[in-house]
């Protein structure tokens, strides 16, 4: 079996060679000025795509690699210009596309992969002869394999589009990273408009406001800079407050480095817990005030 990763992030590209380099022979592609660390992770051979890059040159680059060289599988990492390419690639070679997955195995010569559905509350497992997908960004840690990949420089085409003007996101001024509290929401806190409970705990504790991947990527109450885990912020602040986050794996990940960190949440059975240097078993909703109340006297 043979696959094929592109990213145009080169972290989220080792994450993604990592976890199928285990499964199959895997080539990998990115920009050519992301070389830094790619040819680590376990790429037979890494194409370093040149030029500058938008949707319909990048899959004009890509398309050409497929003609050459056969794929059994194709893997397009969950970015924007991952989604926007993924899509013009499975128009252009008329495969369809299973978007989004996070795991992958082969059963029975089928393919079996899961994803979210339902704004992330449950998990949809299919079984299906696809052979093209966008894989989301975190689905293991990169770890690096024992063999260089072989490197081959690819010149892309010009795109038909021009940059005219490129403008900062505003958003992302917040720098978790060296943030010395964080005060993070999981969906536990129910709805947007509980987030004005939480403020004053944020500014008692001087602290910066960050959530679980469900609270910024799939209901957006936080803007999707301030999500923390596996596929979002890597954080270690001297103290990480958990407000009705549940502790799975991928939101420890990027939160295990904190010094201390207290976690509020109903369900004493909560992985979150076994984090945790201070455990609040209760409703956030009664614990967040008294705790301000207490802060401030
Ligand atoms: C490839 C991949 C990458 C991922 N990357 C990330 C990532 O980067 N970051 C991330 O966070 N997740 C990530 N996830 C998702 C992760 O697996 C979990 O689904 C997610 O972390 C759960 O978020 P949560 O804790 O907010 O929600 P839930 O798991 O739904 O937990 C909500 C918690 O709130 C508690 N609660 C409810 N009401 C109250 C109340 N009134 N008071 C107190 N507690 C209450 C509940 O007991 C529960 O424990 C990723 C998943 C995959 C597959």
């Amino acid at each position: 079996m043979r696959g094929f990763v592109f990213s145009d992030r080169e972290d989220i590209l080792a994450q993604v060679l990592t976890f199928f380099r285990q499964k199959m022979e895997v080539d990998g592609a990115v920009y050519a000025d992301n070389v830094g660390i790619s040819s680590d992770f376990g790429a037979k051979k890494l194409y370093l795509l040149q030029g500058t890059s938008f949707s319909d040159n990048v899959s004009e680059a890509l398309l050409e690699i497929f003609e050459k060289e056969k794929y059994d599988f194709i893997f397009i990492t969950s970015t924007a210009l991952g989604r926007e390419v993924a899509g013009i690639i499975s128009d252009r070679m008329g495969k369809e596309i299973i978007a989004e997955i996070f795991d992958f195995n082969l059963v029975d010569s089928r393919v079996r992969t899961k994803r979210f559905a339902w704004g992330g509350k449950t998990v949809t497992e299919e079984e299906s002869d696809c052979t093209l997908f966008t894989v989301m960004p975190g689905v293991v840690e990169a770890t690096k394999a024992q063999e260089k990949s072989e490197v081959v420089q690819v010149k892309m085409k010009d795109s038909r589009v021009s940059l005219v003007q490129s403008i900062p996101k505003t958003s992302s001024t917040v720098d978790l990273e060296h943030a010395n509290v964080i005060v993070s929401i999981g969906r536990g806190i129910g709805k947007k408009e509980s987030i004005d409970l939480i403020m004053p705990l944020v500014k008692a504790v001087k602290g910066e406001l960050a959530g679980s991947r469900p609270v910024c990527l799939d209901y957006q109450w936080l803007s999707e800079d301030r999500q923390v885990g596996l596929s979002g912020r890597k954080v270690k602040p001297k103290l990480y407050i958990a407000l009705g986050i549940s502790g799975q794996i991928q939101h420890i990940a990027g939160m295990r480095g904190s010094k201390a960190v207290i976690a509020i949440n109903r369900d004493k059975a909560a992985p979150i817990f076994e984090e945790a240097d201070y455990g609040i078993v209760g409703d956030l909703f009664q614990i967040v005030p008294a705790l301000v109340n207490a802060l401030q006297r």
